[in-house]
């Protein structure tokens, strides 16, 4: 009997910062993937999200002057925009602040601590904040996180561990039972040998912060994050109705998380009792033009830009034909072009355009198929699938669609006016649609409304029923290469969505001011109180956060630039009634005004 069912989870993205093409690249392929199984009649579940708790985050937060929950809050609405975009076409969004998952995540861990796999001890160990994990000090060369080359901590603190170090044997015994459960298979062999060198118990939970789901039984510790994380694709099948997922067929991840999910998680769910997942892809990396993609490189592109400049197919086709599922691999706009020109406009749009101007001018008359039957191409697809190739699926039905190129170049359907032909034509456009649907969702619905076809797996074996066809629209149009020449500009620009108008700009009024007084913050060790000129009747009252950065009477009889039309705001117990503007470190090490260039009268405006 065939699967009914079939439940694809992503990894959930650290809401650190912002969705880049690294994020996108898993998504596009999990939901080819998804789309996949779902033409295929399955039951599809596909569970993406965010991964919201922890020290980084809770620092990333304070660091931008906000609690962590309306920091994260502020953070998902960019990732789901990105998934829009691209069409992700998830089931779920699932964020491990959800209430359902906290829950989860408490009775999960109270089933492990059932079982006798939960102690208390203490930790001592060397931790990368970045990676929210402890690296031994032969993981970590000069006492440096091998991934963010940043000195690492040294933590002592109270903690519950998980016994890990039980699970060695069934860990080995599980992938050695199940090939498919590591792929790909040079990822096995790392995660084999690791094991076998060492497995030690797993610290999992901190004393240190707050921000995290509150351990159970003592809420002086919060749960470690991975431990939290890991169990979200549970979480999302103890809903009604979605039991029945559980196992997940495919957890598909960067490769960094290998060792998180096909480790701890495997010894997590065999620790409280519940079935394993099927198969645990780990993929490679994408660079960005040869670069490791990073966000002190300022080189993390954001899909939205990539998707508005080229459009979305051109992007999920590029990322999934250009680099096989698993390896590592490249994302280049020039490249991106010249698939876009050479396979989606030269190849397929222009199929698509021939036949159906032909169609329409011609006619069809229905036969029966002689040359371009499909049968053989997808059970190749299939068969790629089943191994999570997606460039080698579409290198495959794009032979086909190079076939069918051919065939009209053979046929010469203009001169022979041969209905006959473009039946059989016309009739393959509908099995490439229907077959590209997963990759290219856009496209492919265009094609079916030209052709009136429903995008079913039923159609593949049904013949076209329709004699009359409609030129299509022209459905790639080719991109000039000078455009790839400016290539998309990185983070140092913000995104649309942070840009301000110059009308809403406009409304802000910057003055230059004089400084003529200044005292101490009666209320507060930071902060300086300034009596300014702004050109107006009487001076105003601001208070300025200064007062570790400047002498008091280095500030005297200073000009600087104000806000000054900013909402007044009492700032312990005294109302200041506008901003001073000031350089800021990225350490926040130092704070310096802004001041005009030469002496100008108090009042002017900055514009
Ligand atoms: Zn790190």
């Amino acid at each position: 009997m065939t699967q009914k069912t079939y439940y694809i989870t992503t990894a959930i993205d650290y809401v650190n910062g912002e969705p880049h093409i690294g994020h996108a690249y898993q998504k596009i392929i999990a939901d080819a993937l998804s789309r996949w199984h779902r033409l295929q009649g399955k039951e599809v579940f596909f569970l993406t999200g965010t991964d919201e708790h922890g020290k980084k985050i809770a620092d990333t937060a304070k660091k931008a002057n906000k609690g962590p929950k309306e920091f994260v809050d502020s953070i998902v609405p960019k990732f789901k925009e990105a998934w829009k975009a691209l069409n992700i076409n998830y089931d779920r969004f699932i964020r491990t602040t959800d209430e359902d998952h906290k829950k989860t995540v408490q009775e999960f861990i109270k089933k492990v601590q059932k079982g006798g796999d939960i102690y208390l001890g203490k930790y001592e160990g060397l931790y990368c904040v970045g990676c929210e994990a402890y690296y031994t000090e032969k993981d970590a060369q000069n006492n440096e996180c091998p991934i963010h080359k940043k000195p690492l901590e040294t933590i002592k603190e109270e903690s519950y561990f998980f016994r890990l170090s039980k699970y060695k044997k069934f860990l080995l015994d599980h992938y050695k039972k199940n090939p498919r459960f590591i792929l790909p298979a040079e990822r096995r062999n790392e995660i084999i040998n690791r094991i076998k060198e060492e497995l030690q118990d797993l610290s999992i939970s901190r004393t240190s912060f707050k921000w995290g789901i509150p351990f159970p039984g003592n809420p002086k510790h919060v749960t470690y994050v991975w431990f939290d994380a890991l169990i979200n694709y549970y979480t999302a099948t103890q809903t009604k109705g979605k039991e029945k997922f559980w196992p997940a067929d495919l957890h598909v991840l960067g490769k960094d998380n290998a060792w998180f999910h096909t480790v701890y998680w495997p010894a997590m769910l065999k620790s409280a009792g519940i079935k394993l997942p099927k198969t645990i892809f780990n993929h490679g990396f994408l660079t960005v033009e040869g670069q490791k993609i990073s966000k002190s490189l300022g080189n993390t592109i954001s899909p939205i830009k990539i998707v508005s400049k080229y459009g979305s197919d051109s992007m999920r086709y590029y990322v999934m034909r250009a680099t096989p599922f698993g390896e590592d691999g490249d994302f280049s706009e020039a490249e991106l072009i010249k698939r876009h020109n050479t396979e989606l406009a030269d190849k397929l749009g222009n199929l698509i355009s021939r036949v159906t101007t032909l169609a329409e001018a011609i006619g069809l008359q229905k036969t029966p198929l002689k040359s371009l039957k499909t049968d053989k191409l997808i059970k190749k697809m299939q068969e790629s699938l089943e191994n999570y190739q997606t460039d080698k699926a579409l290198n495959e039905l794009f032979a086909f669609i190079d076939q069918c190129n051919t065939f009209v170049q053979q046929t010469k359907p203009w001169e022979t006016k041969d209905k006959k032909i473009l039946y059989e034509l016309t009739n393959a456009l509908k099995d490439i649609a229907i077959l590209i649907s997963p990759f290219l969702p856009e496209t492919a619905e265009k094609i079916a409304k030209t052709l009136n076809v429903e995008l079913s797996w039923k159609q593949l074996s049904l013949p076209l029923k329709i004699e009359k066809v409609k030129k299509s629209e022209i459905l790639f149009k080719k991109i000039e290469m000078k455009q790839a020449e400016q290539k998309t500009q990185t983070v140092q620009i913000p995104k649309a969505s942070q840009t301000i108008s110059y009308e809403e700009f406009s409304k802000m009024q910057l003055k230059v001011g004089k400084i003529l007084k200044v005292e101490d913050h009666p209320n507060a060790e930071k902060l300086l109180v300034l009596s300014v000129d702004l050109g107006e009747p009487t001076p105003r009252t601001i208070v300025a956060g200064l007062k570790k950065h400047y002498k008091k009477e280095s500030l005297l009889n200073k000009k600087a630039i104000f806000v000054a039309n900013l909402q007044p705001a009492t700032l312990r117990g005294i109302e200041s009634q506008g901003m001073i503007l000031a350089a800021v470190s990225e350490d926040e090490s130092q704070i310096i005004f802004l001041t005009p260039e030469k002496d100008i009268k108090e009042g002017s405006n900055i514009r």
